[in-house]
């Protein structure tokens, strides 16, 4: 039976900055790994020779997010994403007017004001509930389809307006040439040390001075043991814990849900670039909240692809037909937005696993409304401190739903752990 000071469970960004401070600090610590590689949701692939990230695309509030110190420590590239982000939209099949338009930022100012204000008050309630008196605003329902569905890949009938407030993400964004997830398993797993790959933490058990978790590869012994497993997994009860948690735990798990966020990379081989510069956002006006609907963005950081975003409820529908059914929504948004000849130009098409993959369940999680305090429920320590959990979910630092939350949350677990 191998032992160590800690075992770190997850090597995403959480369990990998976990795993980073641990041995900074001179603690010893074993980091095991369901998947076959590093990064957890920040992960980068190749679509048609360009990187193209299934999970997190941004480094979201630059100026204090790690992430971003980390990469400009070993001098990587990062460019201004917002510089680089011009914007379309579309309503009734054609570009809106600058009048639109203005309607539609006064539509996203409102809706900002009305949230931020209701926030602060009792009790907590939905973002669908907060808005409520704004119905009749015409880009109302694409902007709460926006801000909810899409940004926080949440459902906006149950999202907490005090959740979606306390992480309304400010500064600047960030784009990561290579992408993020190459870069978490380039600067960050080399300080995490060595991480045990496909190996599934099955049972956690606690006794007195000792932690016993039992993995595929065998049993391990340590005084502590860091989980940054997402809430999904938890819920789905992914890791039977011994004795079982106590309600406060198993209430924060229940009240923080994974939202759906699915990404999709539609290749464009050739040289067609639909007059739209790199970096181009589009997205169209809804007629009702909720509506099917995707949102593009052309050639991120001057790739031969268009990246597709499909947030909320209508994500999760999708993921339950399969790849095949977000491929065809995707060229059926395309073509509704360009036109068929746009569809034809694309070839293949790659679509994030997150609604279905089981080490994950979801792309993020969002509080319920009245349940605005479960991040900070979860992250309180159990068994004398030797059990914490962390990862994105638990973070309180307005970054959650983020590689930087998931980094500052993993490091700060290492500070209360025993
Ligand atoms: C589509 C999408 C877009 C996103 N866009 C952005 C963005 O632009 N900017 C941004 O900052 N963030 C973004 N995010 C969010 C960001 O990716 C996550 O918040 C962050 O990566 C979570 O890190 P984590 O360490 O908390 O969890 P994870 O990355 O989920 O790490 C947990 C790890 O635990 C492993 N695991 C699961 N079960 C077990 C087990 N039983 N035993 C051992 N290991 C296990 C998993 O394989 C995983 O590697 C996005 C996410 C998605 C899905």
């Amino acid at each position: 039976m191998s032992t160590a000071d800690v075992i770190v469970i997850g090597a995403g960004v959480a369990g990998l900055a976990a795993a980073a401070a641990l041995r900074a600090a001179g603690r010893s610590c074993m980091v095991l790994e369901a998947a076959g590689q590093v990064g957890g949701r920040a992960r980068t692939v190749m679509v048609g020779g360009d990187a193209f990230d299934l999970g997190a695309t941004w480094l979201h509030d630059a100026d204090r997010n790690p992430l971003a110190d980390l990469a400009r420590a070993h001098g990587d590239v990062l460019a201004d994403a917002d510089a680089a982000r011009g914007r379309v939209l579309l309503t009734d099949g054609r570009t809106a007017t600058a009048e639109e338009e203005a309607g539609y930022w006064r539509a996203a100012a409102l809706f900002d004001r009305i949230c931020h204000d209701r926030a602060r008050q009792e009790p907590d309630i939905s973002v669908t509930a907060a808005i409520a008196a704004l119905r009749d605003d015409p880009w109302m329902d694409t902007i709460e389809t926006w801000e909810a569905a899409q940004i926080a890949a949440a459902d906006p009938r149950r999202l907490s307006v005090r959740d979606w407030s306390a992480n309304d993400l400010q500064g600047r964004n960030l784009w990561v040439t290579g992408g993020i997830g190459a870069l978490v398993a380039r600067r960050l797993a080399p300080l995490a040390g060595t991480v045990a790959l496909d190996t599934r933490a099955t049972r956690i058990a606690w006794d007195g001075d000792l932690m016993v978790v039992e993995a595929s590869q065998g049993t391990l012994r340590a005084g502590s043991c860091i989980v940054t497993v997402s809430v999904g997994v938890l819920a789905a009860g992914g890791i039977v814990f011994d004795p079982p948690l106590p309600a406060s735990h198993r209430d924060a798990i229940a009240g923080l849900p994974m939202g759906l966020l699915t990404k999709v990379a539609l290749h464009v081989p050739g040289t067609e670039r639909f007059g739209l510069a790199p970096g181009t956002s589009l997205r169209r006006r809804l007629v009702r909240a909720l509506e099917p609907a995707m949102s593009f963005h052309f050639w991120p950081g001057g790739a031969a692809h268009i990246a597709g975003f499909v947030g909320g409820p209508v994500a999760w529908e999708l993921a339950q037909g399969g790849e095949g059914a977000t491929k065809a929504f995707a060229r059926q948004q395309l073509a509704d937005a360009l036109g068929a000849e746009a569809v034809a130009a694309v070839g293949e098409i790659t679509v994030s696993p997150w609604g279905t993959d089981p080490l994950h369940r979801g792309a993020y999680a969002y509080a319920v409304a009245g349940q605005a305090g479960a991040r900070a429920t979860l992250g309180t320590p159990l068994a004398g401190g030797r059990l914490v959990f962390a990862g994105e979910a638990v973070c309180t630092d307005g970054l959650a739903g983020t590689v930087g939350g998931a980094f500052l949350c993993g490091e700060r677990a290492t500070d209360i752990v025993k």
